[in-house]
């Protein structure tokens, strides 16, 4: 630990935002790096005479703040490290860093099933960094989990992220395309739920170069018109979910109604869009 004085690093934290960045990715570092919670920076200013204990020097976080600046690399990918809901997860460039709109998902679950007792049979498809499957398995200490993804090196985090957050053993992990890995799970499931790449190719082409050159393609690109997965997941889901079993879908934020109407068509009843935290119909909700 190093200690420093709250007025030398009061200096340094200003110097350092006036080169560009903005406060919540200044915040991950601070935290993950230099052990400086955002707690402790509100005593900070309570205590503007007192010091401060920092696991890494000043130069050294600098150095990383300067890279993150420099290259447009996501400071969580540097830091290694994001937060979601309560939960500290580790990242790399194999997942997509989990968004603070998704977080709504386990909201929405818990308003669909009240008792946090209940056995539910759940399965996350495309689960990435694990965030919302790790979350669910926390939340229905008697649920029994199932998460997926294509991708070995992101089931890899997931489980070490699992490990990490949990002494629970309520949550498997199995590799595979969509709903391939989950023959064993036909008729069987309460709740199933994906957040799929869906960003149309338009979209894709022109997004911020923080996400399009370090973040996967292979979990943001959703085809030519963004629902190519959405309407894989969305067909075999009747197959898999138990009768009033429900499907939970993460979309684009223009992409609510057409995700309503392939419910729709595929026989889901009591169809939702839900809004995120900005009024965005970002997520679409059906029962089988
Ligand atoms: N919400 C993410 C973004 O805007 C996209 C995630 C996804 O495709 N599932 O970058």
């Amino acid at each position: 630990m190093l200690r420093i004085s709250v007025e030398e690093f009061s200096i340094w934290k200003k110097k350092q935002l006036s080169k560009g960045g903005d406060q919540q990715s200044f915040a991950v570092l601070l935290d993950c790096i230099g052990g400086i919670s955002t707690s402790d920076l509100q005593l900070i200013s309570i205590n503007p005479e007192g010091n401060l204990h920092l696991k890494q020097d000043l130069e050294f976080l600098e150095s990383i703040w300067n890279e993150h600046l420099l290259k447009s690399c996501p400071i969580q990918y540097l830091c290694g490290i994001t937060f979601w809901r309560d939960l500290k997860l580790k990242v790399s460039n194999k997942v997509l860093i989990p968004r603070p709109e998704t977080e709504l998902i386990i909201d929405i679950v818990c308003n669909l099933f009240k008792k946090k007792s209940d056995k539910l049979i759940f399965a996350e498809l495309g689960t990435g960094s694990g965030a919302i499957s790790i979350a669910l398995a926390l939340a229905y200490p008697f649920s029994e989990g199932v998460a997926t993804d294509i991708d070995q090196d992101a089931l890899e985090i997931a489980t070490k992220n699992y490990l990490n957050s949990s002494k629970q053993s309520n949550l498997k992990f199995y590799c595979g395309n969509w709903w391939s890995p989950l023959e064993s799970f036909k008729g069987k499931l309460d709740l199933a739920i994906s957040n799929p790449p869906y960003i149309p190719k338009d979209t894709y082409e022109k997004l911020p170069k923080e996400v399009k050159n370090f973040e996967p393609k292979v979990a943001l690109f959703g085809g030519e018109d963004g629902l190519k997965h959405i309407r894989e997941i969305i067909q075999k889901a009747p197959l898999f979910l138990k009768e009033k079993g429900w499907l939970i879908l993460e979309n684009h934020f223009d992409q609510g109604e057409t995700v309503k109407q392939l419910l729709i068509k595929n026989k889901f009843t009591s169809i939702e869009i839900v809004n995120d935290l900005s009024g965005i119909g970002r997520f679409t909700i059906g029962k089988i």
